[in-house]
C-alpha cells in the first residue's frame, strides 16, 4: 500500500448523525458527518527525586520535592504499612522481606547525589541526547519562539497505548498539538466533580490557547475499547478505575451491539473504536466554551481512527446546522 492510499479522508460508512445525536445532551444542536477534504526502615521518610551525573538537562539540581507533613507523609507511610502487610500474608516478612523494604525506601529516599546505573537512566538520557542535538540546537528559532509561549491549532485526544503517540504519528512538531492522552482516547461529558482534569485541559486549550480543531484519535486495537465490549454492563466491578472510566463511551457500545451484534467480536471492536470516537465527539458538546467555538465558527471538530495493522488512518469532520439557539 502506498503512502498516498494509506491515508484516506472519509466518512466510514457506519456513521450517522443520529448516533451523534443520541449521546449529546441537547437536541439543540444538531451535527452531521462529511467529507471533508480541507482538512526497612520503620520509620520511611518522603521520597526525593533523583539525580543521575551528569546532569543533562536542568541548569540546576532537579527539583526536590517539598514534602510537608500534611502534604503527604501520612499516605507515604500508609503505603509502606500496606506493602510490609502484602508481604505478612505472603509469609515473607522474615529478614529477607525486611530487606526488600528497606532497599525499596532507600530507592526511594536516595538523595540528588546518589549515582544511580540502570538501563533506564541510561535510555532516558542517551534519548534526550538525541533529541537535543539533533532539534533542540539545530533550530533555535523555533525553540526560541517556543520559549515564549504556545499557540497550538490542534487539541488532540489518543489513547495512551504506547504505539499510537499523535506527535508521532502525525509527526507534530512542538508548539503544534496540545494533547490529552487516556485510555481509549474518551472525552467524558462536562463534569466539575467526576472529570475536572478533562475538563481542565479541554477550557484551557478552547479558552486560553485558541485551538481551531480539536480531533479525538481512536486506534486499531485498543484494549480500552476491547475492555468497554468485553466488561459486563451491570454488576460489580473487578477494575478500580478501568470499567467506570470506559464507560463513559457506553453508549457506544449499544449502538454496536444493537447493530452488529452478529459479527466477531474484534470487528465489534474496530466499529466501537470509531463510535467510541463518535461519542467522545457528542460529549465535546456538553461543554459551553466548546459550543460557542463551534457556533462562532472559531472551533471545529474531527475524529480519526488509526490503524497500525494496515498502516492506514481515516479522519472525519463534523458540521453543524443549528436549527434553534443553542441552549444546552
Ligand atoms: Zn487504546
Amino acid at each position: 500500500m502506498s503512502t498516498a492510499s494509506a491515508f484516506a479522508i472519509n466518512a466510514p460508512s457506519f456513521l450517522n448523525a443520529s448516533s451523534l445525536k443520541k449521546s449529546v445532551r441537547s437536541g439543540s444542536v444538531s451535527a452531521r458527518f462529511t467529507c471533508n477534504s480541507s482538512s526497612s526502615s520503620s520509620s520511611p521518610t518522603p521520597p526525593s527525586l533523583i539525580r543521575n551525573e551528569p546532569v543533562f538537562a536542568a541548569p540546576a539540581p532537579i527539583i526536590t520535592p517539598n514534602w510537608t507533613e500534611d502534604k503527604g507523609n501520612e499516605s507515604y507511610e500508609n503505603a509502606i504499612n500496606e506493602l510490609k502487610k502484602l508481604l505478612i500474608e505472603k509469609g515473607e516478612l522474615d529478614p529477607v522481606a525486611a530487606a526488600r523494604i528497606d532497599n525499596i525506601t532507600a530507592q526511594a529516599t536516595a538523595t540528588s547525589d546518589a549515582k544511580i546505573s540502570s538501563d533506564t537512566v541510561e535510555r532516558i538520557k542517551s534519548g534526550f541526547v538525541k533529541f537535543k542535538t539533533e532539534k533542540f540546537e539545530t533550530n533555535p528559532t523555533l525553540y526560541n519562539e517556543l520559549a515564549q509561549g504556545q499557540s497550538p491549532k490542534f487539541m488532540v485526544f489518543a489513547c495512551s497505548d504506547s504505539r499510537v503517540c499523535p506527535s508521532h504519528v502525525l509527526d507534530f512538531q512542538p508548539g503544534e498539538a496540545f494533547v490529552v492522552r487516556n485510555v481509549a482516547n474518551m472525552v467524558p461529558p462536562f463534569d466539575q466533580t467526576k472529570y475536572a482534569g478533562v475538563g481542565a485541559a479541554v477550557e484551557y486549550a478552547v479558552l486560553h490557547l485558541k485551538v481551531s480543531e480539536i480531533i479525538v484519535i481512536g486506534h486499531s486495537k485498543c484494549g480500552g475499547i476491547k475492555g468497554l465490549m468485553t466488561f459486563p454492563d451491570e454488576g460489580p466491578h473487578t477494575t478500580d478505575f478501568i470499567e467506570d472510566w470506559v464507560k463513559v463511551c457506553l453508549p457506544a457500545k449499544k449502538k454496536v451491539v444493537a447493530e452488529n451484534g452478529a459479527i466477531s467480536l474484534d470487528d465489534q471492536c474496530v466499529t466501537c473504536e470509531k463510535e467510541a470516537v463518535n461519542v467522545s465527539l457528542g460529549n465535546l458538546l456538553t461543554y459551553p466554551f466548546v459550543r460557542e467555538g463551534l457556533v462562532n465558527k472559531t472551533l471545529a471538530l474531527k475524529g480519526g481512527h488509526y490503524d497500525f495493522v494496515n498502516g492506514t488512518f481515516e479522519l472525519w469532520a463534523l458540521e453543524f446546522g443549528l436549527s434553534t439557539p443553542t441552549s444546552v
